[in-house]
């Protein structure tokens, strides 16, 4: 504990935590764990106790904590100029906005806000205005699935298919519809994995033609839903949503905003399906989360309707964040880190590794199924394993409090059905060490064992 916090500069933080500070998402705690440092895959509180961080925060820190060259490529580009709109142009955007369509691996205009939401809001208005442009002004609506997440605004509020989340803040956006998630485990057609006929695909055909193929604009989905509960869908199943919008003139529209930057073990989670999306959102991993980026990139094709000639054809959409010079040149550094140290390929090999050290855990009576895309893992918790009950909340307390007692941060996730948060995550940073790696697995081992077995 040698890093610790003299106690009573701990308790003066404390005192003004507890009267001033609004903590995100979470009953109002009066002792919230105060962060103060991290190296690589480990964080460090005030008290001096170190954390494996499992999550990489809230699945965003790819690159690992304290990156000195982070730091010193975000204060290069404050002294050069912190700010500039992007009614102009600035040099990190523009090679930020070529590095992109290189990951991409097509032909996209790049459009940069601060956030997930920011990014999925704008996918949203610019595949309306798109159809606007093509004559066909009654494409308006959405369909995202239940269970999704995408983000907080009223619009990408209304896009997530988690009720829990939108209940006392609505009405929320209008024009989103939702569709059963690709949930093979608790299969929402009562089918059962790889003898199927991808129902879950079809439904988005079925409610595109009851809603009126001639009222959507687009559908959008995670190519992984990551937060509602690491649901990996069938093989096929983006292919057939590719399929499905071309055959009705509905826009693709990818959140990447936790599957890309490597996450899914590729570039982009839509690379692991062969899929090219319309539009394509991101975040979080943009920047390791060292600063403040989102984007969404948008077809080239897509794009020509914005040129054309006419006062009205331009997207007309402006923040003040969006692209900071400061947190494009961040971004830029972390891809250059990403690229260096093969964090792609990085990602897939920790996933398969931790799956292997794990995979005793299958044999626990507490665990229904293990999920992994990329170094994304989440372990859904049963009562049963034949009735498939979910694990109750104080099962789910007792595995992640154990792990946090041995210095390791993991997440929770589901249905935010009180009662049916009951898949444990995992998406460490990419740049895990073996040592790292081993430590999860070990500390879950015992955990796991000391909670009924393995
Ligand atoms: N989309 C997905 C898939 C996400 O996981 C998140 C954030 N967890 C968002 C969008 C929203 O991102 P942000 O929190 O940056 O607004």
């Amino acid at each position: 504990n040698e890093a610790a916090m003299d106690q009573a500069e701990k308790e003066a933080l404390l005192k003004k935590d507890r009267k001033y500070l609004w903590h995100h998402i979470t009953p109002h705690n009066d002792n919230p764990m105060v962060i103060v440092s991290g190296e690589g895959s480990w964080i460090t509180d005030a008290d001096g106790n170190r954390y494996l961080d499992g999550m990489s925060g809230l699945w965003c820190v790819n690159v690992g904590h304290g990156r000195a060259e982070i730091a010193e490529a975000a204060a290069e580009q404050m002294k050069k100029i912190a700010y500039s709109t992007l009614i102009q142009s600035h040099v990190p955007a523009i090679e930020l906005a070529a590095k992109l369509n290189e990951w991409l691996e097509g032909e996209y205009r790049i459009f940069f806000s601060n956030s997930g939401s920011d990014a999925n809001e704008v996918a949203f208005k610019i595949a309306r205005q798109y159809h606007h442009q093509r004559g066909k002004p009654s494409k308006h609506k959405f369909i995202s699935r239940h269970r999704a997440y995408h983000g907080n605004s009223m619009g990408a509020l209304g896009a997530t298919g988690q009720a829990q989340r939108k209940l006392k803040y609505e009405p929320l956006g209008v024009g989103f519809t939702h569709v059963p998630p690709p949930y093979c485990y608790r299969c929402p057609f009562g089918m059962t994995k790889g003898e199927c006929e991808v129902q879950c695909a079809q439904a988005y055909e079925d409610a595109i033609r009851w809603e009126g193929a001639e009222s959507v604009a687009g559908i959008i989905v995670e190519p992984v839903i990551t937060g509602g509960g690491m649901i990996v869908p069938p093989d096929e199943y983006l292919m057939r949503l590719r399929e499905i919008c071309d055959r009705h003139d509905v826009l693709l529209i990818v959140d990447e905003v936790i599957c890309g930057f490597g996450r899914s073990g590729e570039k982009f989670g839509h690379h692991n399906f062969g899929v090219r999306p319309d539009i394509v959102t991101m975040a979080k991993g943009l920047t390791s989360a060292y600063s403040p980026l989102s984007a969404t990139a948008v077809s080239a094709v897509m794009y020509e309707s914005f040129k054309a000639s006419g006062a009205d054809s331009h997207f007309r959409h402006v923040n003040t964040f969006g692209g900071n010079p400061v947190s494009c040149a961040v971004a830029l550094k972390n891809i250059e880190i990403l690229e260096r140290e093969q964090l792609v390929s990085r990602s897939a090999y920790i996933g398969n590794e931790l799956l292997k050290r794990i995979d005793t855990l299958n044999g626990h009576p507490q665990v229904g199924e293990i999920r992994i895309f990329g170094s994304a893992i989440g372990i859904e918790l049963v009562t049963d394993k034949t009735t498939k009950e979910p694990a109750n909340a104080a099962v789910v307390s007792a595995i992640i409090g154990g792990c946090k007692q041995k210095g390791l941060l993991i997440g929770k996730n589901g249905d935010t059905v009180p009662g049916f948060m009951n898949i444990l995550t995992l998406s460490p940073p990419l740049s895990a060490t073996d040592e790292d790696i081993a430590f999860i697995a070990d500390t879950l081992l015992q955990v796991f064992e000391a909670n009924g077995g393995g």
